[in-house]
């Protein structure tokens, strides 16, 4: 029998070759082909009466074929299918191209419907390549609101709707998990009927309601996840951590600068969170360069000197080892720090580094007060003896239920670690009470003083040399440098610039006097370790790294980002790169490079030289590439999940009052175990926390 979880060979009119194609598209299940949703729709429902199509006019006719015929074109070598259709008015000629079976199927005295754009070409209307169906009861590709989907190589979007539309009968069969009272107050289709319409809509009203239905349960099963994930924590306990003071001052006096407002603010807030019986769950948000690492740490300092161990997960190992530096810099004379990678462990000790057996045995026995680690300090198995606070940089990044796997690390099961998670990527507000409803947030909302703005500029390729030039002048002067590339790799497909041939072309031919690094993700961990020190040491000059600098790293003395291949990152992530520098008193400098010409993309990057603000250019992201690309996602091989405009406040506003609605009286939601089956299958696909 057919179901949602038939494997995707198994559904009719799949064979093994169309269903090895799809898996190329993540469709390996049928539902994930019901959820393959049309990006838009041809509208083939107006029939024109072929005398009056123009040259070059899209149309839709309908008409009687007089002859078909193949011939065979051996100038272009291919197959030429002729047709010529006849209605009241007028004929038609169409053309196929390598589509000889063509004439089987189709026969002289059928009726058929054709849609596309005509030739230019005057006196004749002539249709090359168009869609086409023979006239019946019910259309699949032409003469309607025609679905048009992504596909991939060898899958047609005919041969989509065909396999799609052998599915309607299994979509009109889908259960419904929403409550009926709810249905009937908000308005919505049934979701079988939401599922039949996206993709063979009937109208466009029909069609909107069954979007608006899809979208209302996507926020609606967001905001149940929120609200019943505060709910539980709001009844946990946790180790109160109390602050002793006297050591927070001391540590604050020796800091080479005073905390800014906002950063004593959160500081302040997160202190107050730590000494209470109930798990902090909180935002430190902060645009790049507003230093968070060091609320983290002063906060951490709390923790410890309150008797509990402090995990502090960072998403790169880069990262994870800039850290630990960091920590051990402002902590470590009375504090002892580990890092934990999967590449690279040690800890820091008198006598130099550790075995990894050794680490372990002092994590679990208490003695180690802070480890520095990546997801290896989840996955592998190691656990801690008395750890009640977590801080996760760029939280973001995780795809796991982090505070769960956190608890499952500490001997303390009844008790739920206090977790401070840290972005530099904006949330609009709208988000940040939806998405992150259940996150109490501190936002660190000033630079420190003494930066200058960073300016921006989209440089036209045949001002490279002078980029160039500016960049020497730059290094003269004792600064350091950038630059950026899309791909690890030379791709002849995809005609990015890359890191090792641009590291090579920038060491021999353009900087042959300057010291030029290279940095990406799948070097070793030794490796990308001495080239981070390097760069902090000031033994290199010019960083030629991709993306994996995009995060956290920190060099005060860079002072130019260069970005190759700008158009191929989103807004959020080049302000992220920019990020990088302007992080002390010297003047920095953004240039972006792009080969594209297209308006678009200009106008995309030139939103990055007007604006320094990150809510803004995140706002313009979310709207432009939607949310996927906000949050990561999309690379990360998730379900490119989001069908809702995670702006519309009207639809988020009315999904929170229904959910809030249907757990005042059913918290656990015990009365819906449809729903509630359905909420468990989708928090487990996405975990915001
Ligand atoms: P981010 O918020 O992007 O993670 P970091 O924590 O990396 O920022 O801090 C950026 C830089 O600013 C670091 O070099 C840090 O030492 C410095 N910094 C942090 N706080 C202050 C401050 N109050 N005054 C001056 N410099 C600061
Ligand atoms: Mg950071």
């Amino acid at each position: 029998m057919l179901t949602l979880k038939t494997p995707i060979e198994a559904a009719p009119h799949v064979g093994p070759k169309t269903a090895e194609r799809l898996k190329k598209l993540d469709i390996h299940y049928v539902r994930d082909l019901l959820s393959h949703w049309p990006y838009r729709y041809e509208d083939f429902r107006t029939i024109t009466p072929i005398d009056s199509v123009m040259p070059g006019m899209s149309a839709t006719v309908r008409g009687v074929i007089i002859l078909i015929a193949n011939r065979r074109s051996y100038k272009r070598r291919m197959i030429v299918t002729q047709a010529l259709i006849k209605d009241d008015t007028g004929t038609a000629k169409i053309l196929w191209f390598n589509q000889g079976y063509l004439t089987k199927t189709l026969q002289p005295g059928d009726e058929i419907l054709v849609a596309g754009k005509t030739s230019e070409q005057p006196g004749i209307t002539l249709f090359p390549s168009p869609a086409f169906e023979k006239v019946k009861d019910d259309q699949t590709h032409v003469g309607r609101l025609v679905p048009m989907y992504h596909t991939t190589e060898r899958v047609s979007q005919r041969m989509l709707r065909y396999i799609l539309k052998e599915l309607v009968p299994l979509m009109q069969k889908l259960p419904e998990y929403l409550p009926a009272e709810l249905i009937t107050a908000h308005h919505l289709p049934s979701l079988a009927e939401a599922y039949v319409q996206m993709h063979f809509p009937t109208d466009e009203k029909t069609l909107a309601a069954a979007r608006r239905r899809l979208q209302f349960d996507e926020l609606l099963l967001i905001h149940l996840h929120v609200l019943q994930n505060r709910r539980s924590l709001d009844q946990a306990a946790a180790q109160p951590l109390v602050d002793t003071k006297q050591q927070l001052e001391q540590l604050q006096s020796s800091l080479p600068y005073s905390l800014t407002e906002p950063q004593q603010r959160s500081l302040d807030e997160i202190i107050a969170d730590l000494a209470k019986e109930r798990p902090m769950n909180r935002l430190l948000e902060g645009d790049v360069g507003s230093g968070k690492t060091v609320v983290a740490a002063l906060a951490s300092a709390v923790a410890i000197s309150a008797g509990s161990q402090v995990a502090f997960m960072a998403p790169t190992e880069v990262l994870a080892l800039q850290h630990y530096k960091t920590l051990q810099k402002l902590l470590g004379s009375e504090r002892t720090i580990a890092l934990w990678t999967r590449g690279y462990r040690f800890v820091s000790d008198k006598n130099g580094s550790i075995t990894k057996a050794t680490i372990a045995k002092r994590m679990a026995a208490g003695t180690i007060n802070l480890v520095v680690g990546t997801h290896a300090l989840i996955q592998e198995a190691v656990t801690f003896q008395n750890l009640h606070f977590a801080i996760i940089d760029e939280q973001h990044r995780f795809g796991v239920n982090m505070r769960k796997a956190i608890r499952d690390k500490g001997s303390h099961p009844e008790l739920t670690p206090h977790l401070l998670s840290m972005t530099a990527t904006p949330i609009p507000r709208t988000l940040a009470l939806t998405l992150y409803g259940d996150l109490d947030i501190s936002l660190i909302d000033a630079l420190p003083g003494g930066r200058k703005k960073i300016e921006t500029e989209i440089i036209d390729q045949r001002h490279r040399d002078k980029a160039y030039a500016f960049i020497n002048e730059q290094v003269a002067a004792g600064r350091q440098i950038f630059v950026i590339c899309p791909l690890i790799e030379f791709s002849d497909k995809l005609g990015y610039r890359s890191v090792t041939t641009e590291f090579e072309r920038l060491r021999t031919t353009v900087f042959p006097d300057l010291r030029i690094g290279m940095l990406h993700g799948k070097m070793k961990t030794e490796e990308k370790e001495q080239v981070i020190t390097a760069m902090a040491k000031h033994e290199i000059d010019i960083l030629v790294a991709t993306s994996v600098i995009e995060v956290g790293i920190d060099i005060p003395n860079a002072t130019v980002m260069m970005i190759e291949g700008a158009d191929r990152f989103g807004l959020a992530q080049l302000h992220q790169f920019r990020g990088r520098v302007g992080r002390s008193e010297h003047q920095s400098y953004c240039l972006l490079f792009t080969e594209s010409t297209s308006e678009q993309t200009i106008q995309r990057l030139r939103a990055l030289t007007e604006s320094a603000d990150g809510f803004a250019l995140a706002e313009k992201d979310l709207e432009l590439r939607g949310p996927g690309e906000l949050y990561g996602t999309r690379q990360s091989g998730e379900p490119d999940v989001m069908l809702a405009n995670l702006l519309n406040a009207p639809l988020l506003k009315e999904t929170k009052d229904a959910a809030e609605q249907l757990l005042r009286n059913d918290p656990t939601l015990a009365a819906q175990p449809k729903l509630q089956t359905r909420l468990r299958a989708y928090t487990q696909t996405i975990h915001w926390e």
